[in-house]
């Protein structure tokens, strides 16, 4: 990162964002400029080269079919490898998050080359699993419980390299019991919702490893008041 700035860097808005993920983006701005740092933000579409001096990448979900065509882009293109072996943060979110792994299910089930940027696999599950999903963060992220909507076909498994993001209390998550999967500074997870503006703990991760240091914290009353309800709702069944 450049001394006085954060450079967001939203991979694909005309691909992976289906899911009214470009909230992720305008938290990450919002939260750094109450901390008094200035970001740049750079909507990248799907026929830009990556650049590869970014700060934070953001992915978001997709369909299948813009999914494969995002995966095959942005492995033709490299620039986000190469930001990630500089140290970049990555955030991925459902489809987003698949394509960061080994390989991922296409539409029909075939197995489709991921990005190999997280030691994941994913596949087609059985079911959909559409719905509210909560769970507890891995503790060395120091993450409140963390809630979110899921809305996806595909099941992860996580090999040695990857360790998982939360434990789910409730939802589907990976389908192994937990959800997401992170490594070094590379994060995704199957909320949506859009996850930064339900859980303001996990935006401020991703500054933390951005800026390199901890932040002050801020007043989330209301995004707290926003999980309790989600919380009681979930609950309540
Ligand atoms: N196509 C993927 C799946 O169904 C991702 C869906 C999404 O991004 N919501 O698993």
């Amino acid at each position: 990162m450049s001394s006085d700035r954060i450079k967001i860097v939203w991979i694909y808005p005309d691909l992976l964002s289906t899911y009214g993920d470009q909230g992720n983006t305008i938290v990450l701005e919002r939260r750094a400029a109450l901390r008094g740092i200035p970001t740049e933000t750079v909507n990248l579409r799907s026929d830009e080269p990556v650049p590869a001096d970014g700060d934070i990448y953001l992915l978001g979900g997709g369909e299948d079919r813009p999914q494969i065509l995002a995966a095959q882009r942005l492995a033709g293109d490299g620039g986000l490898a190469r930001a990630v072996q500089s140290g970049a943060v990555v955030f991925g979110v459902c489809a987003g998050y698949q394509l960061l792994g080994h390989e991922f299910g296409g539409e029909e089930g075939q197995p489709v080359a991921g990005l190999g940027l997280l030691d994941i696999r994913s596949g087609r599950g059985e079911q959909r699993a559409v719905g509210e999903i909560v769970g507890d963060v891995a503790g060395e992220l120091n993450v409140p419980r963390i809630t979110g909507f899921e809305n996806h076909q595909g099941v992860t498994q996580l090999g040695q390299n990857a360790r998982p993001f939360a434990r789910v209390v409730h939802g589907i998550g990976n389908g192994d019991g937990f959800e997401g999967a992170y490594s070094g500074r590379v994060l995704g997870t199957y909320m949506h919702g859009p996850a930064l503006v339900r859980n303001p703990g996990l935006a401020d991760l991703l500054l933390r490893w951005a800026v390199g240091r901890d932040l002050q914290p801020l007043d989330d009353s209301w995004a707290g008041r926003l999980r309790e309800e989600r919380l009681s709702a979930v609950a309540a069944g």
